[in-house]
């Protein structure tokens, strides 16, 4: 393919079918375990490598993976059978006992428990820095720091981290970076460009992005590919053909998804803004939010997913917004095409810093919908909210 095609045209090129006469435009779906071999010599040369047995891939992973590196511009990418295991497997492969990583303050919470039970129990410590901190996170390098791990914008709380400062003072120190990509995609943020190492992203999110899918990635650079490799295979991570090729077929729409997901973040956001119980919008994105400036200078883009900081509100209020909701639904994840809205602590996942804010957060996902029908949604959830505050400012 073209090396200088846009990225457009590689979401819609990398990853095809292999250019015979007739073939179909995309990869067909491999369903393997056994792979078979008709002679001795066939056998031996596949012996120890990906393409001896089923787990190691199939052309079907294969050419998602390979979208997936070009299009972030990584070396290699390695499929993971969720966004959680593409983390843990990472700092798995990278760590061992007595090293120290240090870990982003604002990072999604089940990577916080992995490192308070199994990377504790293995011997390695973890110190959570503030995610504003730049080139500050000098002064918690130790001796022994192997990896500094970033998530930028916080997929909860969407602070925006300087990663070039600290990716400059990471391998100065020897340290390596790694970062949680997911909220940006390889479309809108550039990881290895600004410095990081391994960029690792739930692919259950925006990549696949119809909600059916669990899947991760890991993107890494030449020089750490062969040690996260032996791992991975090690730990016997592999992913179907069945899912592998739901989220290419996914991947070749991100770029028109993630221009109309932000196109509507936008427009929520504008609308939300001129609610009297809303305190503040997280969404680097938009001016005024926190981290814009960071945002603009290091991010092509945005995608959907924003975070909305209330004025103080009873649980009753509460309840009655969100219950009645109708066009958004309550649910775990997001970067599918439909509009999510979670209630959120994030005050009770901080322990390096304190979560300035005491009011409810609110994490919204701006789905495909028209923008329309998702206000007239959150304009009938305020009205509940405020009929059931004005009975208990009576009271
Ligand atoms: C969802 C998510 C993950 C985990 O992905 P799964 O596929 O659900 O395991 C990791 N990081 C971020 C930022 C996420 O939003």
């Amino acid at each position: 393919m073209n090396a200088t095609y846009s990225t457009e045209t590689v979401l819609a090129h990398e990853g095809r079918a292999h250019n015979q006469l007739g073939a179909p435009v995309n990869p067909p779906v491999y369903r393997q375990s056994t792979l078979l071999f008709h002679s001795l010599e066939a056998l031996k040369t596949a012996s120890g490598t990906p393409n001896a047995y089923g787990r190691g891939g199939s052309p079907t992973t294969r050419a998602l993976e390979n979208a997936l590196a070009r299009l972030e511009g990584a070396y290699r990418a390695m499929l993971t059978p969720s966004g959680l295991s593409a983390i843990t497997t990472s700092l798995l492969a990278l760590l061992g006992p007595g090293d120290h990583l240090l870990m982003t303050d604002s990072v999604y919470d089940p990577t916080r428990s992995f490192c308070a039970e199994t990377l504790a129990r293995l011997g390695i410590e973890t110190t959570y820095y503030d995610p504003s901190i730049g080139e500050d996170i000098e002064t918690l390098m130790q001796p022994n720091t192997r990896a500094v791990f970033v998530e930028s914008p916080g997929s909860l709380t969407f602070e925006v981290q300087d990663i070039p400062a600290i990716s400059r003072i990471a391998h100065r120190h020897g340290a390596i970076v790694l970062m949680d990509n997911t909220w940006a995609t390889p479309l809108h943020f550039r990881s290895f460009e600004h410095g990081v190492d391994v960029s690792i992203h739930a692919a259950t999110k925006y990549i696949s992005g119809h909600s059916d899918v669990m899947m991760g990635v890991i993107l890494t650079t030449e020089t750490l590919f062969p040690k996260i490799n032996r791992f991975y295979r090690q730990l016997g991570m592999t992913v179907s053909g069945d899912d592998a090729y739901l989220a290419l077929r996914g991947l070749r729409t991100l770029s028109v998804r993630l221009e109309r997901h932000q196109r509507n973040a936008h427009e929520l956001t504008q609308w939300l803004a001129q609610q009297p119980e809303v305190a503040q919008i997280l969404y680097p994105a938009r001016p005024g939010s926190p981290g814009h400036a960071l945002w603009r200078r290091d991010f092509t883009g945005a995608s959907g997913l924003f975070g909305v900081v209330l004025h103080p509100q009873s649980d009753d209020a509460m309840r009655a917004m969100l219950d009645g909701m109708t066009c958004f639904g309550m649910g775990y994840s997001w970067g599918g095409f439909e509009s999510l809205i979670l209630r959120s602590s994030a005050a009770r996942y901080r322990t390096a810093t304190q979560w300035p804010w005491d009011g409810p957060l609110l994490r919204i996902h701006a789905g495909l919908e028209h923008p329309d029908d998702m206000i007239a949604d959150l304009e009938a959830g305020f009205a509940r909210l405020r009929a059931v505050a004005s009975v208990q400012a009576e009271v």
